[in-house]
This record gives structure tokens, C-alpha cells and sequence, in this order.
């Protein structure tokens, strides 16, 4: 059973009493729900406070949107996974299609980044997806394969068990259209086989794999409902806590 994942990737949003207000009312309605995993992904600036926040919750987690693949040295104005690690971070977003399309990370790199965040027990949360223009010419399975098997390369079994994969349809990102639950199911079920044939089936089996894509309170529960969607990467809806919680309130009322 694949315990459902449910993100909120703030983006280059929140400072620090921003997002200090926003876990003030996000942990209050959150309660005690334990049913899905939480993780907050606030910019770097408002790691350290939200992780402080974060410190006595078993559901909410802490994680990072992008990292350096080099451990130390003169790469100015790059963050590494040491210090990720030292701020308490255990997820971290990679390879979302912002950073692929605005600053030219291809998936030679990305699979760096994966494999660094793993060296240092980070939990990489991998993002792939089509464009609108891929999706038209009937070409989401050659990416979904091709962003799956560059990111994924040289990776042990464990490795990318402990891997959570979003599958976001570029098309679908801060755009209000959201795939359909037979659109995002397809894609699910298809990176799911991908795994099995990069991997095998006991790891395709368990790894966990999320949507991404205009997620909101109204459709996270049809989406959430899918056999093969194991959780949601949030931007937009990840920035109101009362949407959020109902976000992963949705997520938690399904059975996985
Ligand atoms: C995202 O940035 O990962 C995302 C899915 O954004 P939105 O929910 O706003 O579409």
C-alpha cells in the first residue's frame, strides 16, 4: 500500500512571516491528521523558520525546491544537499519544469542532482511531463520514457523506490487547466510501467507518484482517486492554508 504524498511548492513565494502566518492557520486545521504524508516547500529564505515550525510534526515534512549536484566550492549562489540536510530538509523538488524550461536543466543534470540528493539521504521528488505541442504530436510516452530514464540513470533499486516521481503535464502547470483523471491516470499507469522496465515491478509497484497540474480543492479528490495517483504536487492552491488542508484532506478521506 503507497501512502499518499501531498506537496505545497510555494515557489518564488512567502517571506518568512508570510509563511509563519500561513503555518499559524495550516497546522491549526490540519489537526491531527496522519493519514497522508505533507510536505512544505517553501523558497530557501524560509527553510530554516518553517523547518523550526515543522520540528515536532510527524505528518508535515520539510522540503527544498532545487539543489546543487556538487557537494562545496566556488558555485556561487547554489545551495547544496549538506546544507539542505542541515536545515532539517528530507524532500526536494527536482527537475520541475520551471527550472527545465527557464534555466536549462536537462536531464543529464537533474539525474546528477538525483543522485546527489540521495547521497546525502534527501528524498528527490523527480517531476516529468509533456508540453501542450508533445501531447498534440502523441508524444507523451516517448517523454514521459526519456525524462524517466535520463533522470532515473545509475540508480539503484532503493534508490529510486525511495524516489517520489510527479508527473506534471506542463500544460496543465499555473494554467488552470487541469488534466482529467483519465488523462493523469494514463500517464500514471504508463511512468509505472516505465519504472518496472527501468527497474522491476516490486519497485514500480512501490514507488510513489504524484499530479501535478492546477490541483484545488474541487478536483483533488477525483484525481486523488485514481488507482495509479499517489499524491499531489500543489503550486497556486499550496499558497492559501485553508485550500491546502482541504487538499490534503481530500487526500487522506481515499484509500490507497
Ligand atoms: C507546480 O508548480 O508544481 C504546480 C503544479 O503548480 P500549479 O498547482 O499552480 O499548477
Amino acid at each position: 500500500m503507497r501512502k499518499k504524498i501531498i506537496a505545497a511548492n510555494w515557489k518564488m513565494n512567502m517571506t518568512v512571516g508570510e509563511a509563519e502566518a500561513f503555518l499559524d492557520t495550516f497546522l491549526l486545521e490540519l489537526g491531527d491528521e496522519s493519514g497522508v504524508d505533507v510536505v512544505i516547500v517553501p523558497p530557501f529564505t524560509a527553510l530554516a523558520k518553517v523547518g523550526e515550525r515543522l520540528s515536532n510534526s510527524s505528518t508535515v515534512k520539510l522540503g527544498a525546491q532545487n539543489m546543487a549536484f556538487e557537494k562545496s566550492g566556488a558555485f556561487t549562489g547554489e545551495i547544496s544537499a549538506a546544507m539542505l540536510r542541515d536545515l532539517y530538509v528530507r524532500y526536494v523538488v527536482l527537475g520541475h519544469s520551471e527550472r527545465r524550461t527557464l534555466f536549462g536543466e536537462t536531464d543529464a543534470i537533474v539525474n546528477k542532482k538525483v543522485r546527489a540528493a540521495h547521497e546525502a539521504s534527501l528524498k528527490p521528488i523527480l517531476c516529468v511531463g509533456e508540453t501542450l505541442a508533445e501531447r498534440d504530436a502523441d508524444r507523451v510516452e516517448e517523454v514521459l520514457e526519456t525524462q524517466l530514464r535520463g533522470s532515473l540513470a545509475d540508480m539503484s533499486s532503493k534508490e529510486i523506490v525511495e524516489t517520489v516521481i510527479a508527473y506534471e503535464p506542463v500544460w496543465a502547470i499555473g494554467t488552470g487547466r487541469v488534466a482529467t483523471p483519465e488523462q493523469a491516470q494514463a500517464a500514471h499507469a504508463f511512468i509505472r510501467k516505465t519504472i518496472a522496465m527501468i527497474a522491476d515491478q516490486a519497485v514500480a509497484d512501490k514507488v510513489r507518484i504524484q499530479y501535478g497540474g492546477s490541483v484545488k480543492p474541487d478536483n483533488a479528490k477525483t484525481l486523488l482517486g485514481q488507482p495509479d495517483i499517489d499524491g499531489a504536487l500543489v503550486g497556486g492552491a499550496s499558497l492559501d492554508p485553508r485550500a491546502f488542508v482541504e487538499i490534503v484532506k481530500a487526500g487522506a478521506s481515499i484509500e490507497a
